[in-house]
């Protein structure tokens, strides 16, 4: 069923009794040519491009809970190409090219919304690297629009410009950056996954992976055993878990991210904003409520679930940037399993077990990369080559000491 304005005229004018489920319930088969463990946004659009742009249609996603269920469904939303070092923009770039054209290659509201991001300066020298982060963008065919105080005035007059401690100077803004409605990309590629054949297996927790001569052929899962030519694990924040079954350690460390949202409001907040002086950023839904969030809890866990200190500390972010938000009520607020690498940077690669491919070491910046994600681990699996925007995003490259530390922060996870 193809959706459309024609589809919901005629579907309401009958009483709305004809939609169908947006994908499947199959029982998994014995074999398949590749199965992504993890139903995620990376692990569905994974399997999305290597069903459209591969042509590998017996494939299945296994997925532990229900699709939307993991980060994909708990982040806030944010997508952006904004970074610094060549190993990460081009990619970044690439993905937030798919984002333009997603609604339309899988015939789903995703509610796409460019609706621009700001990353707020408030000292000269952060203003400096505002500009060769700029610069950094525009050489790699990104957008990138260096503000004024004059110029933000215009458009976020609701900031604390005059702040005492941290006054803000001006931002830089990729206006092409914005939101995404989060839980509908997975729904978005869940159904045109499965509309090429794909099948989604949901309730079907991976236990443990078949090995045969050293080599992964499959793996063992709540509902049996589902061999497979090819494995793909994309399950974030319990990437190290699902990994330790397999007998690999790697440099992933998880860590709780929270997310709050506010009551519903009038619209205040043109886009995405993001303050310098602390680490706090917020957007408003289409429904009204401020979305927003800051650091991540700071100690391992896989708990979805995070603590008070955190909300304290979020909230002082956000009274510091916009003292008026501390009018507004605070609606809901969740928490989401990070897969914090050492470097703040990813990992699309083979592992040293033949058939067995890893995507992970998301931080907490891979809904952005969803469709670039996707996209480049589809190549990966299809080709067995690492795709030219994630040639950087190796897992040897601890050893080889060619680290991708955007933030500078060192091997410090929590603080990437
Ligand atoms: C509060 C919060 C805010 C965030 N904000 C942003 C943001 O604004 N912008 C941004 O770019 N990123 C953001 N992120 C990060 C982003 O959400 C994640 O990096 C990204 O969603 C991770 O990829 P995924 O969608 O595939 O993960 P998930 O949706 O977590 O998918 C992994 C799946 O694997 C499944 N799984 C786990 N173990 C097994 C198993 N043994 N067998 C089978 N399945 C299994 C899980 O159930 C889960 O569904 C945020 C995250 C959080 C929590």
């Amino acid at each position: 069923m193809r959706y459309s304005i024609w589809s919901v005229l005629k579907q309401g004018l009958r009483s709305n009794r004809d939609w169908k489920p947006a994908w499947r319930d199959p029982e998994p088969k014995a074999s398949y040519d590749a199965i992504i463990v993890g139903g995620g946004g990376h692990g569905l659009a994974t399997a999305y491009y290597l069903a459209s742009e591969h042509g590998m249609t017996n494939i299945a996603v296994i997925e532990k809970g229900w699709i939307g269920g993991g980060n994909v469904g708990r982040n806030t939303t944010i997508i952006r190409s904004n970074y610094l070092l060549p190993g990460n923009e081009a990619f970044y770039e690439l993905s937030l090219k798919l984002w333009e054209g997603l609604e339309q290659s899988i015939n789903y509201n995703a509610m796409v919304s460019q609706r621009g991001i700001i990353n707020l300066f408030h000292s000269d020298a952060q203003r400096d690297a505002a500009v060769r982060r700029g610069n950094s963008m525009l050489m790699h065919g990104a957008d990138a629009t260096l503000l004024d105080e004059h110029d933000l005035r215009q458009i976020c007059p609701f900031l604390d410009f005059e702040n005492a401690r941290f006054p803000i100077k001006g931002g830089l803004m990729q206006k092409r950056g914005g939101s995404v409605r989060h839980d509908a990309v997975a729904w978005g590629y869940a159904r045109a996954a499965d509309l090429l054949g794909v099948d989604i297996i949901q309730n079907c927790e991976v236990t443990g992976f078949i090995m045969e001569s050293g080599k992964c052929v499959g793996v063992d899962t709540s509902r049996g055993k589902i061999r497979a030519k090819k494995t793909g694990v994309a399950v974030a924040g319990s990437t190290s878990r699902v990994m330790g079954k397999a007998g690999m350690r790697l440099p992933i460390e998880s860590h709780v991210l929270q997310a709050f949202v506010s009551e519903g409001l009038k619209p205040i907040i043109p886009g995405v904003v993001t303050y310098g002086a602390g680490h706090f950023y917020i957007s408003q839904s289409d429904k009204g409520g401020l979305v927003f969030g800051g650091d991540i809890d700071g100690y391992n866990s896989y708990a979805q679930r995070g603590n008070l200190p955190v909300v304290e500390d979020v909230c002082e972010g956000g009274m510091a940037l916009m003292p008026m938000i501390g009018k507004a009520r605070l609606l809901r607020m969740w928490g989401g399993i990070m897969d914090m690498s050492m470097d703040g940077s990813p990992f699309i690669d083979k592992t040293d077990i033949p058939g067995l491919y890893l995507n992970a070491g998301w931080c907490y910046g891979g809904f952005k990369a969803t469709p670039g994600s996707g996209w480049c681990f589809a190549h990966l699996l299809a080709t067995d080559q690492s795709h030219d925007v994630a040639k950087a995003y190796r897992i040897d490259r601890f050893q080889s000491g060619a680290a991708l530390d955007e933030k500078g922060s060192g091997a410090q996870p929590n603080l990437h």
